[in-house]
């Protein structure tokens, strides 16, 4: 069994078509999920979709993409909206110079009152990286010797470096379909070293398709395609590949229970 451990259901393509998607995701052998928040005002819609099927769960957030729209969202209000049974994260939240759809300092800012949320929670971070390397080491470090967090970096796509800081530190590493992309090498070496207790698979859906959907709409079912690339860097079996990165899940998400 395979756990996609970063999905949007409540995107269009999904929402429209949850029982599809269920479905799909089941006959490809994935078992669960979680739908990432993006928008803390949106949390009552990630919770319906967790409320409605067993094996889905949600998170608490503000996506960097909308930090400045949600400066508003303190620390408070995520330990409080966690506490709904279905929550079992903080995120996704975090730095994207790729895109800088927001000011760098509101983006920093959200992610510091995230990882004060993560840190008094218990639960874990999801933390979404992109062209921000030093930056977000720095960010780690400085937090991390604050006081430690559990967290993610999800949608690998950093440097080796930031790949060895966030290990260092106790953080989990998530790959998406990206590792199955030809230009990707550089993501599968670090693949290749990120110790098996410490690595998961995501979709990232509906963004990201692996090959051999690239283009389409994602969904959780083509996680299969990721943890078969994966599986196939690291020199493993995929049924030796999903019990690795299954067991990582409950572990890092443990108020899934699942562990
Ligand atoms: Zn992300
Ligand atoms: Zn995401």
């Amino acid at each position: 069994m395979l756990i996609d451990s970063h999905c949007h259901l409540d995107f269009e393509a999904m929402a429209a078509d949850l029982d599809g998607v269920m479905a799909r995701a089941a006959a490809a052998g994935v078992s669960g999920m979680v739908t990432i928040s993006t928008h803390v005002e949106k949390f009552s819609t990630y919770a319906g979709i967790a409320e409605r099927f067993p094996n889905v769960w949600c998170s608490v957030g503000t996506h960097p993409h909308h930090a400045d729209e949600e400066l508003h969202i303190q620390t408070d209000d995520l330990v409080r909206l966690s506490v709904h049974p279905r929550c079992v994260a903080i995120g996704e939240a975090g730095l994207d110079y790729f895109y800088d759809n927001a000011p760098r300092e509101a983006q920093a800012t959200g992610l510091r009152r995230h990882i004060a949320a993560a840190r008094i929670t218990g639960l874990p971070l999801v933390i979404h990286s992109r062209k921000c390397d030093d930056d977000m080491a720095a960010i780690l470090r400085e937090e991390t010797g604050q006081g430690a967090f559990p967290f993610l970096l999800h949608c690998f796509t950093a440097s080796a470096d930031l790949a060895r800081t966030a290990l260092e530190l106790g953080g989990y590493i998530s790959f998406s379909g990206i590792i199955t992309f030809r230009n990707a090498e550089e993501i599968r070496e670090v693949a290749k070293f990120v110790p098996a207790d410490r690595y998961l698979v995501e979709t990232d859906a509906p963004y990201l398709a692996p090959i051999p959907h690239r283009g389409q709409s994602n969904e959780p079912s083509f996680v299969r395609h990721t943890a078969e690339k994966l599986a196939e860097v690291r020199g493993i079996t995929l049924e030796q590949l999903a019990s690795e990165t299954t067991r990582n899940f409950a572990r890092l998400f443990a108020k899934t229970g699942l562990a």
